[in-house]
């Protein structure tokens, strides 16, 4: 492989807006993606429903048309594929990075299929890939799921949901709404302050009426292929159960950002260290873009507020190119 000026992990909405970025300042770039375009929002269940209008959710201004004033995943997946493919950007798939060396010149990169070599590297992997898990017996059996994709295979199923974020409480509704009997399991006291404002009503009115069946500060203790164990503040309770929907969130692949140098925060929130006005990490002329910058803090960047990670990143390093 010819020599790249840049080589950017990730095609996510950040890494695609990264290598627009790239392209308009004639730089020679690369996208390597281990999975299909925009991996993460094509896993994210059927019928999800963004929290941000679709104008937030643009790069480089390119308008994003949608029906209604939140998109759906469906519309979004439409929107970056044209990005992607009108522009013809230079994106590899189903190739994953496994390594990254800096050298004297800049950075050899191995993927699952060649080794290419970089004057500057930006990583945009995102958080997805990687559950929180419970750590509980019995979170290994099949019925425990840590993505939910649709309701259909859960109707007249005895399903708990673990969580009280914006995918629990989608998750919740949406089977209890195609006949599943749905317990929430939720480690805190409310639902969670985040849900959309729209949504929180009507989970908020299912579980007072007792169409969802919630405990609130409690935490499943283990998992049989037949029942759960709940702890909860009336002691533990053993409930039937077919289904476990863990939707605890996620969390970027520490392992790899530290293997190739980059320091995290010892604070318990493993934040990466990289400048904030250039997004260079302690790592010369490596580069950190999106949702992975906020470690462990994974609500603190989205699409709306680090697209423009893009334009700071090209704008410092094609100075050194
Ligand atoms: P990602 O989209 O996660 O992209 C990272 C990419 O890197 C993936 O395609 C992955 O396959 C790839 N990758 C990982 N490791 C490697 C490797 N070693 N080699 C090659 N490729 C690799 N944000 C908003 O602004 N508005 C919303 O309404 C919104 N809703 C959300 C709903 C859900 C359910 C979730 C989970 C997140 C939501 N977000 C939202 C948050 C955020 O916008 C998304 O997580 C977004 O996808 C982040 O973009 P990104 O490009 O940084 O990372």
């Amino acid at each position: 492989n010819s020599e790249l000026d840049v080589l950017i992990i990730g095609a996510g909405p950040i890494g695609i807006a990264c290598a627009l970025e790239c392209k308009k300042q004639k730089l020679n770039y690369a996208v390597l993606e281990k999975g299909a375009l925009t991996n993460s929002l094509f896993h994210y269940p059927l019928n999800m429903t963004f929290f941000s209008t679709s104008e937030k959710l643009e790069i480089d201004a390119i308008p994003f048309i949608s029906n209604n004033p939140k998109p759906t995943r469906n519309e979004a997946l439409e929107y970056y594929r044209r990005v992607a493919t009108s522009n013809a950007l230079e994106i590899y798939l189903y190739e994953k990075v496994e390594a990254i060396k800096q050298t004297e010149l800049g950075f050899n990169v191995q993927s699952t299929k060649s080794l290419y070599t970089a004057k500057k590297v930006i990583i945009a992997t995102g958080f997805y890939d990687l559950p929180n898990l419970l750590n509980v017996p019995g979170e290994d059996l099949p019925k425990v799921v840590h993505y939910y994709k649709e309701a259909h295979p859960f109707t007249l199923q005895d399903v708990a949901v673990v969580g009280a974020s914006n995918s629990s409480v989608d998750a919740a509704l949406e089977i209890y709404r195609k006949g599943g009997h749905v317990t929430m399991v939720i480690r805190g006291e409310a639902i969670g302050e985040r849900v959309k404002y729209w949504v929180k009503p009507d989970i908020v009115n299912r579980i007072e009426e007792g169409s969802i069946k919630a405990y609130f500060n409690s935490e499943i203790k283990e998992i049989t292929p037949s029942h759960l164990v709940i702890q909860t503040p009336e002691g533990d309770k053993t409930i039937a159960n077919d289904y476990v929907v863990a939707l605890t969130g996620y969390h970027p692949d520490f392992t790899f950002l530290k293997t190739v140098g980059i320091e995290l925060s010892k604070d318990g929130k493993s934040i990466p260290k990289y400048h904030p006005e250039t997004m260079e990490t302690n790592v010369k002329g490596l580069y950190l873009a999106g949702v992975i910058c906020g470690g462990k803090e994974t609500h603190k960047w989205f699409i709306e507020n680090s697209r423009i990670h893009a334009k700071i990143i090209v704008e410092h390093l094609k100075k050194q190119i």
